[in-house]
């Protein structure tokens, strides 16, 4: 029994007496570090017991891994990320990063109080929904604008609003699945209204929709861009305008579902044609939905123009009260939709606009210096590639980009891992036995931290 070499493993209190703990106790709380160090010291009595011992009797190894528990559980579960996968509306990692002028306002409305549902002239209580509305009537060329929580949101609301207990006439060729669980058909019946789905997968023609309007107790036209998909061939759809004619002479409201929010010429940016809100106000469509952190550039938001007299009925909807945002999201959404404002600035501001109008020289340029400072230990090629946008927006259109290519001993799925636990972690793709990393989507100023992070990654297959 005396031999045991648990004997000579240190106690609690003694460990909690040497120096390098007081310094975990300042910077962690005396609590939770008494916590890592009995977890600590069970693991090292089992450890002894299968003979694994070194110096059992040093403190320093306990509370060194101590101090790496109680780093592991203080790091915030929600982290910032480098994005080098050339996927600018990159849905997993977060959509659109914020413009500074939006980060600036979120911190300015969470910092203190805010005039959010108080009217600073009347000193009374005013609403949330004054804030974007303006600017998004002004933006769009509509009567009225209304914030919600996301896209989807908005459409069950306006849904939810106009058409409960009765039909709602789609396209067969609209019944789409825009992601993440999110199907026309299931949102609608939600919503409490009723699908009557008209024409064919590839044609429908406003003829179809005019029968059935006939069948009568219709609550809204919906129409549905396909922004993750391209139908291509014998194909026929009816128009926004169509839909409006159709709708006006039965007195039938019509709701379009936008899905990416580009508020700028798509041909500005280098991209094919896309609907805009800006185009379906001016069809005459009763309301236009959008989202706030695609192509718009702004946080998480589902955006909602069109007739104030109908916008006016989403907003007494209760179930608006249950869709509602938060403070910071107006005033990041606010911030973003001022620097609409001034056309010429826009491109450069909102950084999903700028990763997208950034020419790829300029891309190459930075590839290329990014490649030289790894210093010629690192076996890195620079090499063409294709970003693409992203967020189920522009489906097989490639953003010609440039990318690092590089190649390691360590396996590039182990390399990309590694680069992944970095702090901050920086998320690569994977091809051909290299790690591949998209310069397109890490802006300027993150540059120096994917040159730390991927030789801090390199270096761990030394050790
Ligand atoms: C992306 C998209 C949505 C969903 O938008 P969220 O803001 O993510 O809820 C809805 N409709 C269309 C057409 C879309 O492209």
């Amino acid at each position: 029994m005396s031999d045991d070499p648990r004997r000579l493993i240190p106690g609690v209190d003694r460990l909690l007496e040497q120096e390098r703990a007081a310094a975990l106790i300042q910077r962690f709380g005396r609590a939770p570090v008494t916590e890592a160090v009995r977890e600590v010291l069970a693991w090292a009595r089992t450890a002894a017991e299968e003979g694994k011992g070194r110096d059992l009797a040093d403190p320093a190894p306990y509370l060194a891994q101590a101090e790496a528990l109680l780093a592991a559980a203080a790091r915030p579960s929600l982290r910032r990320v480098v994005n080098a996968t050339g996927v600018i509306l990159h849905t997993n990692l977060g959509r659109a990063p914020l413009a500074a002028e939006a980060r600036t306002a979120m911190s300015e409305a969470a910092t203190g109080y805010s005039n959010l549902e108080f009217d600073l002239e009347e000193g009374s209580r005013g609403s949330r929904y004054v804030h974007c509305a303006a600017l998004l009537a002004e933006l769009t060329g509509a009567q009225s604008g209304l914030v919600v929580n996301n896209c989807a949101a908005s459409l069950v609301l306006a849904l939810n609003t106009l058409a409960a207990g009765r039909a709602v006439v789609v396209s067969r060729g609209e019944l789409v699945e825009i992601g993440g669980g999110f199907r026309i058909p299931e949102m609608l019946t939600r919503a409490g209204a009723r699908l009557r789905e008209v024409g064919s997968t590839n044609r429908t023609r406003v003829e179809d929709y005019r029968q059935a309007l006939d069948e009568g107790d219709v609550g809204a036209i919906l129409k549905v861009h396909r922004s993750n998909f391209r139908v291509s061939g014998f194909t026929e759809e009816a128009s926004p305008t169509d839909l409006v004619a159709l709708g006006a002479d039965a007195g039938i409201p019509v709701v379009h579902d936008v899905g990416s929010g580009l508020l700028v010429d798509p041909a500005s940016l280098g991209l094919p044609p896309e609907p805009r809100p800006v185009e379906s106000v001016a069809a005459g469509a009763t309301l236009a939905l959008f989202s706030g952190d695609k192509l718009l550039g702004g946080p998480q938001a589902g955006l909602v123009v069109g007739r104030e007299d109908t916008v006016a009925r989403l907003r007494t909807n209760p179930l608006c009260r249950a869709l509602r945002v938060d403070k910071g999201t107006l005033a990041a959404l606010e911030a973003t939709l001022r620097l609409y404002r001034d056309p010429d600035t826009v491109r450069s501001r909102v950084p999903v606009l700028r990763m997208l109008s950034e020419p790829a020289s300029a891309v190459r340029r930075r590839a290329e210096a990014l490649a030289e400072r790894l210093g010629r230990d690192v076996e890195v090629a620079v090499a063409p590639g294709n970003a693409v946008v992203g967020g189920g927006t522009f489906p097989g259109h490639a953003v010609p980009s440039w990318t690092l290519r590089i190649a390691s001993p360590m396996g590039a799925e182990t390399l990309a891992a590694r680069l992944r636990h970095g702090n901050p972690p920086v998320v690569a793709r994977v091809e051909d036995g290299r790690v591949v990393l998209d310069l397109r989507t890490v802006a300027s100023d993150e540059e120096d931290l994917v040159q730390t992070g991927l030789l801090r990654a390199l270096a761990a297959s030394a050790s």
